[in-house]
């Protein structure tokens, strides 16, 4: 009688799981999957919204939207973690959003921007010679631009910009009147070529292609900060997206996006039968399109020397690329993020941002072809039915799409992408994802009790002596030696960078190491005992960061902007899908504004807008509401 009784609970539990999965399937069913909640997936689906499309979810692996755009309150500062100011004012998109929102404040003329530079002695360089050696170095800079822009070619064995950059400092340095005279210019020329690191996200330059360096288009009108901080953007790029559309700590790691085609090829059971569950057809016709444009597994990699006879993808191919996925079909599922700890240490959730869990109901473990053949609903080929996609939590959670849009940075890609995707990535976007630079700049943030830098100053460059780094060869001796000024962000705010290694090196220490060696640091330089200590040391750790991997994305000695191009490609699970199954965005999808805020907002927007057609009601224009779009204006000039 017991034993019957278990059985019956047993059945009872059974039949209410499958009705709640039932249910649950059709909450995780949705036209479109976004990954990644940064600006590229705000921006992927506030233009979905725009256009009269909310069936999308965004899966966001961190309790907070924003990715790369972080800030946190310190009590006294509201501090930015990651990006900081809108690159250019013509043509940028953020700065129209920004504009349009009352964020920038053109009343407010910003105090001038004082530098000093000193040696570790102490010594004070005259503002001059500084001067001088800036001019020369920008000089450098744009002469390597020119590779890019120009096709020139380069000195024999010249391939990267610090190559050439030494090059042309030796050059420069030969003019010098004196040893100590040269020592000092040289040393200014290493400052700056940190600095550099910073800006480009690289260890050295001379990771950096020669050729490619001009890739990077700049937008004229300087750099913009929000008064109200970088961050401040992203209420209003979130506006329009409804709350619960938004599904935090969602980690994914798997996205099957074959899942239809899986269907096809095993004739199995339709999870739609009698289950109630609404999957509506995806769109796609399946049998009239022209795949001449198209790619899907299977297409041969695009090397740059292959550039032009990019082709399309035969039906051949196509099914080689099946037969090969269904090899490499079996995923690892713990192969996942060990934790979704946050930036930093300490203090380090974003206070002022939304922490509320979305998706209500979502977290369901459920898998529609454990459903197949158990539920008894009937047999059918109506592949219409079957979403496109599959993507796979590490909670377990399952969700259902048409089209996914992955936003995960290159850090990630890098790290996960064999394991991410079912089918694997085609070669070439594997090759472009290794050939591409995703490098670590951090942000040391040291806040004072009180002022102690004279208030005419901004910013204090050091000028370490060199070698001493290459020398030892310890980082925990040299680490700090790359850390090539100090800011003012307030009076009572310090901000220092960090790049590469030692940025990585930084990142294992303590905040209260990091704060006793900057003390060090400001008095030597300084010259002056009583620099006091910080009360608080905030440093960021983009590299150790699971949902990032690093800080930006960077063009390798090798790389070029078709590894960009080949990255943003989007794939079609089968040759006859007029839309892409699997789209891509985010900053490292840009061929010119890689690396930036504005990239990943224009990437986002692109992919969203392929997935626009004819079965949305009303495609409108790409455009940011009460602002006009000069971006691919901008684009088309640069590039030609
Ligand atoms: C220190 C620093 C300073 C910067 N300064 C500037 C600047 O001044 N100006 C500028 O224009 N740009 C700057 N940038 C670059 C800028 O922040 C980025 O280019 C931009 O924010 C990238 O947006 P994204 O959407 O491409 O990626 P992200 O913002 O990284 O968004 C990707 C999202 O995907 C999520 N994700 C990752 N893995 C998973 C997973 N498995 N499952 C679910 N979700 C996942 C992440 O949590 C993240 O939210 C800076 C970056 C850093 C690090």
């Amino acid at each position: 009688m017991g034993f019957f009784l278990m059985v019956l609970c047993q059945l009872i539990v059974i039949k209410v799981n499958m009705a709640s999965a039932s249910e649950n399937v059709s909450s995780n069913r949705c036209k479109i999957l976004i990954i990644g909640a940064g600006m590229a997936g705000l921006s992927a689906a506030s233009h979905l919204v725009k256009n009269g499309v909310t069936d999308f979810k965004i899966l966001e692996a961190k309790n907070r939207i924003g990715g790369r755009i972080v800030s946190i309150n310190t009590g006294n500062h509201k501090v930015e973690l990651g990006a900081n100011w809108i690159h250019g004012v013509l043509g940028n998109p953020m700065y129209e959003i920004a504009m349009a929102n009352g964020l920038i404040d053109i009343v407010h003329v910003p105090k001038p921007h004082k530098v000093v530079a000193a040696t570790e002695d102490g010594k004070q360089i005259p503002f001059q010679v500084l001067q001088e050696i800036y001019e020369a170095y920008v000089c450098f800079l744009r002469r390597c631009e020119e590779y890019f822009l120009c096709h020139y070619q380069p000195p024999t064995g010249i391939n990267s910009v610090g190559e050439h950059i030494s090059l042309e400092t030796a050059l420069y340095l030969e003019g010098s009147s004196n040893d100590e005279e040269r020592n000092l210019r040289q040393l200014i020329f290493d400052c700056l070529l940190k600095r550099e690191t910073c800006i480009t996200g690289c260890h050295s330059m001379n990771e950096i292609d020669l050729l490619e360096l001009g890739s990077y288009t700049e937008l004229q009108g300087g750099n913009i900060v929000l008064p109200s901080g970088y961050s401040s953007i992203l209420e209003p790029v979130s506006r329009q997206i409804p709350q619960g559309n938004i599904c935090k700590r969602r980690v994914v790691t798997t996205i099957q996006w074959h899942y239809a085609g899986e269907y096809r090829s095993a004739d199995i059971t339709s999870p739609g039968g009698d289950s109630g569950i609404d999957i509506l057809a995806n769109g796609d016709p399946g049998n009239d399109s022209d795949d001449s444009d198209r790619t899907v597994t299977g297409e041969q990699p695009r090397r740059p020397s292959e550039a032009s006879s990019r082709g399309g993808s035969s039906e051949k191919e196509f099914q080689s690329a099946v037969s090969e996925d269904e090899k490499n079909s079996c995923l690892n599922l713990n192969q996942c993020e060990e934790s979704c700890g946050e930036m930093l240490n300490v203090n380090s959730e974003n206070k002022g941002i939304n922490t509320s869990e979305g998706c209500e109901g979502s977290s369901a473990s459920f898998c529609q072809r454990h459903q197949n053949g158990s539920s008894g609903s009937s047999k059918s080929k109506s592949v219409e039915l079957v979403p496109n996609v599959e993507v796979i939590c590490e909670d377990g959670s399952r969700y259902y799409a048409d089209y996914v849009i992955c936003t995960f940075p290159l850090g990630v890609l890098k790290e996960k992408a064999s394991s991410l995707f079912s089918p694997s990535l085609p070669q070439y976007k594997l090759d472009s994802i290794n050939r591409l630079l995703f490098g670590t700049v951090d942000k040391i943030l040291l806040e004072y009790d009180r002022p102690f830098l004279n208030p005419d100053i901004s910013e204090v460059m050091l000028l370490w002596e060199a070698d001493v780094e290459a020398a030892t060869g310890d980082l925990s001796e040299t680490w700090y030696r790359k850390i090539y000024s100090f800011s003012k962000v307030s009076e009572t705010l310090l901000l220092g960078w960090i790049s590469g290694q030692e940025a990585e090196y930084m990142e294992t220490l303590s905040h209260d190491q990091v704060a006793d060696t900057c003390t060090t640091i400001l008095r030597k330089f300084l010259s002056d005992p009583f620099v006091p200590k910080p009360k608080l040391c905030i440093c960021t750790s983009w590299h150790t960061q699971p949902y990032t991997r690093g800080s930006y994305t960077a063009m390798a000695v090798g790389a070029s902007q078709l590894d960009i191009e080949n990255l943003a490609q989007p794939l079609y699970s089968s040759p006859q899908q007029k839309k892409p199954v699997l789209l891509f965005a985010g900053e490292h999808t840009h061929s010119s504004f890689y690396s930036t805020v504005h990239g990943a907002y224009l990437t986002g927007r692109s992919a969203a807008q392929l997935l626009l057609g004819s079965d949305s009601p009303q495609e409108r224009v790409l455009e940011c509401e009460g602002t006009s779009d000069l971006s691919s204006w901008i684009q088309g000039i640069s590039l030609d």
